[in-house]
């Protein structure tokens, strides 16, 4: 099977490049929140709504304006790859997928998309439109065949990547009888119906007292001086610290599930929302429930392997999974409990949750509901 896959890579600008990136990062926000502004007043005031060629059409006119006449400066891929991002964006607003496109700010993070068109791949380098040298990446891995699409962006601890998106060929895995329920937690980030369980290394709370030292030097630096300039970066560097080691985690974990089973079963993320509060929210994206789904989904898939999420809400910690016995209530502090049905002594929570879980994944994939 071919599929399309990003490979992403750091890369170290020279100042001419920073600066043209910058102009270019510039350009593609302003056409993004002037074409948003000028769609969002057709629709409201005229119930007008602008599609493709309009919102192009629009971009010419811009191009032409003594006052936005920059936007000429820059390579025009990016700003039409923006208005496609737009396009799509609206798509999914009004197929209700997604909320209303926002307008971008200059504090997030910074990217623009540029088609083959906008820059040459060769001998294993890759020179953007516009520029003289070719950009200087840090190559972690070879690519697989020339880039069809490459994203520039800077993020907000101000250090650039670039993602290259290259048609690859995915070979299967062999097929294994192995399948695996899986039971997603705070305590343990997940545990399986084989009984392992997968500390959670709570990233956040292992940097706490750096990102907290770096917020308060960062409150005490004067509003837009140098210094405060800095420290911002400094708490951007130790946030990007945080969401780089928990991905990492996360690939090693998800790469090893799918390496090892045919079947993976595991709740919808908006199953385990039902049972979500507010104070454990921020625990939750922490722990990065949603990341470890998809990229179980996307590997499985990969791998010619199936990764299966229970749509319905059924009690899978109160069962009891060898009976059937349901349990009327069972306190989050309870690690385990007896059942009265069978008798069995110390069940433990999350292994039977993740057992009832495989057994209903299972039962979804014959056909037979449950
Ligand atoms: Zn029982």
């Amino acid at each position: 099977m071919q599929t399309e896959r990003a490979f992403k890579y750091r890369f170290y600008p020279t100042p001419e490049q920073e600066a043209l990136l910058a102009r270019t990062f510039g350009c593609v926000r302003f056409v993004w929140n002037a074409v948003l502004r000028y769609r969002t007043d057709a629709f409201y005031e005229r119930q007008e709504k602008i599609g493709y060629n309009d919102a192009s059409a629009f971009l010419t006119q811009l191009k032409k304006q003594p006052d936005t006449a920059f936007l000429a400066e820059v390579s025009s891929v990016p700003l039409q790859q923006c208005l496609r991002h737009q396009q799509s964006a609206f798509k999914n607003f009004l197929a209700k997928r997604a909320k209303y496109p926002r307008f971008k700010s200059k504090k997030q993070r910074q990217s623009a998309t540029f088609a083959s068109s906008a820059f040459s791949y060769r001998n294993g380098q890759i020179t953007l439109a516009k520029c003289s040298e070719p950009l200087n990446i840090r190559w972690s891995r070879e690519l697989p065949s020339a880039p069809s699409t490459v994203v520039v962006s800077k993020d907000r601890a101000g250090r650039h990547f670039i993602s290259c998106l290259c048609k690859v060929e995915t070979e299967a895995l062999p097929i294994t009888p192995k399948m695996v329920g899986i039971d997603l937690g705070l305590k343990d980030l997940l545990v399986t119906s084989d009984g392992t369980k997968v500390n959670n290394p709570r990233h956040t709370a292992r940097y706490a007292r750096k990102l907290a030292r770096a917020q308060r030097q960062l409150s005490r630096k004067q509003k837009g001086s140098n210094n405060r300039a800095k420290a911002k970066q400094k708490v951007a560097r130790c946030h990007a610290k945080i969401a780089d080691t928990r991905l990492d985690h996360l690939h090693k974990l998800t790469r090893q599930i799918v390496n090892e089973n045919q079947v993976i079963c595991l709740e919808s993320l908006a199953v385990k929302n039902m049972v979500r509060n507010r104070h454990l929210a921020k625990a939750i994206s922490d722990a990065g429930w949603g990341e470890l789904a998809r990229q179980l989904h996307y590997k499985a898939e990969w791998a010619g392997r199936q990764c299966v999420q229970i749509d319905r809400w059924y009690p899978s910690s109160k069962r009891c999974h060898d009976c059937g016995y349901v349990l009327e209530s069972l306190p989050l502090d309870v690690r385990t409990w007896g059942c009265p049905g069978c008798g069995a002594q110390g069940v433990d929570r999350d292994v039977n949750a993740a057992r009832n879980i495989l057994q209903a994944g299972t039962a979804l994939l014959a056909g037979a509901g449950y």
